[in-house]
């Protein structure tokens, strides 16, 4: 490698969409700039976002909305959101050529609905920039002198830079390249880690019907967790049932709650299937709907509201024959019916594991991180961006926002402290 080639103004490790971003916005503003990144090719984990068509960022137009949506570290988002908000993210894919397009609570997704579309801008703005991005190029280790990072060290040779910026990502889908290496290059240089732990992960159950449920969505369901009989808050949204239990936007927002909830002691889930619906409403809805149905067999029932194979499976928990005629089902059978549709409870067996996650919660403690800068308080030439910092949202886009916002904000004062 030439000496040209080892000495930059900034090195971003990790191209991811953190890494990316910071990249190119410490480059627009005038930095030499080397991306550092293990895998043989960028963005590995934004392809799978979204199931593959990447839910970009989230447009909640109130600021403080935003910020709480993030838990309790959420104001440490706050300036970032300031310099670089949603409709920075959306206007600078708009001028990458990318139509865009809001879904269901302003989630905001490439009109295309190609994660990929996502991804090429990144790397097409990269390449103008004249950004030099090195694959295979895994970073091994920091080295510090006083409060600098003085050299950073690949599997093989070394790179010098002024300025480093660590968006290594988390621990969660190791497969993507996020191995967590970033927890120790930061700890290597005096941070402390909260402890990474899998978060927005799908939920096991442990009743065999969820094999019959496989591959089945709920659009609106209406879940509840129950500990020692009681039921608390029911929220609403989608439900995926898999061949090992529970997915989908709901379940992977409440994953948080219920892991605390079962550290604690056994724990099940109530899922209402027509959570709009109270109990009298519910009553009214099925009487018509026998009526209308009477000489069929109950299995006919219901078809417009719920997935055929939950209706067998609500009928096989209230104990009521499919094939019966729905109007010979008697009150009892039918208020069966009503409490398994509000209340169909599946036992928590545990949650999946890092391999399954969305995000890893925990890594470093934004307390040691100036959120007007994203520069570390213990390293004058260090910065942090994406998921590595202890900063997390729920389903929704906020993770990738979280991304673009301190990737921004970390590449520009970059080239400032250039
Ligand atoms: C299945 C799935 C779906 C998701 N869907 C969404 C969604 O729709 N919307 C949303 O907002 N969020 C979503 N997320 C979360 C989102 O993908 C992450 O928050 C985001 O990718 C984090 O970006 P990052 O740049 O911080 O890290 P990453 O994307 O993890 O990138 C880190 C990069 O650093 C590289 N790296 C790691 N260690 C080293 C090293 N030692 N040397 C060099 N390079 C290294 C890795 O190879 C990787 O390329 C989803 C996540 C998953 C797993």
């Amino acid at each position: 490698m030439a000496d040209s080639e080892k000495q930059f103004d900034v090195a971003v490790i990790g191209a991811g969409p953190a890494g990316m971003m910071a990249a190119i916005a410490a480059a627009e503003a005038g930095s030499r700039v080397a991306v550092l990144e293990k895998n043989s090719r960028p963005g590995i984990k934004l392809l799978l976002t979204g199931n593959g068509r990447c839910n970009f960022t989230n447009a909640q137009p109130d600021l403080k909305k935003l910020v709480a949506a993030y838990g309790v570290s959420g104001p440490f988002l706050f300036n970032a959101f300031s310099r670089f908000d949603f409709k920075n993210a959306i206007d600078f894919f708009e001028k990458m050529g990318i139509k865009t397009k809001a879904e269901d609570k302003q989630r905001m997704f490439p009109r295309s609905d190609e994660a990929k579309d996502i991804l090429d801008a990144l790397v097409a703005k990269m390449d103008g920039l004249g950004i030099v991005v090195k694959y295979g190029a895994t970073v091994k280790s920091l080295v510090r002198d006083g409060r600098l990072v003085k050299e950073i060290i690949l599997e093989i040779g070394k790179i010098f830079a002024k300025n480093v910026i660590i968006a290594t990502g988390g621990k969660s889908y190791g497969v993507t390249g996020s191995t967590g290496d970033g927890y120790f290059l930061a700890e290597m240089l005096g941070h402390r880690i909260a402890k990474p732990v899998p978060s927005l992960v799908p939920i096991k159950i442990a009743e065999s019907w969820v094999k019959d449920l496989q591959g089945v969505s709920v659009e609106r369901a209406g879940v509840s967790i129950v500990k020692n009989g009681k039921k608390g808050n029911m929220k609403t949204g989608a439900v995926l049932f898999t061949h090992f239990g529970l997915s989908g936007p709901l379940i992977l927002d409440l994953s948080g709650l219920v892991g605390k909830e079962l550290a604690g002691g056994k724990i099940s889930l109530s899922i209402n299937f027509l959570p709009d619906l109270n109990f009298e409403e519910l009553e009214r809805k099925l009487i018509k709907d026998f009526q209308n149905n009477g000489s069929k067999g109950l299995k006919n029932c219901l078809a417009g509201s719920l997935p055929r194979k939950i209706w067998f499976q609500i009928l096989a928990l209230a104990e009521v024959d499919p094939e019966k005629h729905a109007n010979g089902i008697t009150r009892e059978e039918r208020r069966r019916i009503i409490a398994r549709i509000a209340d169909f409870p599946a036992a928590v067996f545990g949650l999946l594991g890092f391999e399954e996650a969305i995000i890893t919660a925990g890594g470093v403690n934004p307390k040691e991180i100036d959120g007007k800068t994203m520069r570390s308080k213990i390293i004058d030439n260090l910065f942090f961006a994406g998921e590595i910092i202890d900063v997390h949202g729920p389903t929704g886009g906020y993770n990738l926002q979280q991304c673009w916002s301190t990737g921004y904000v970390a590449g520009k004062s970059a080239a400032e402290n250039s």
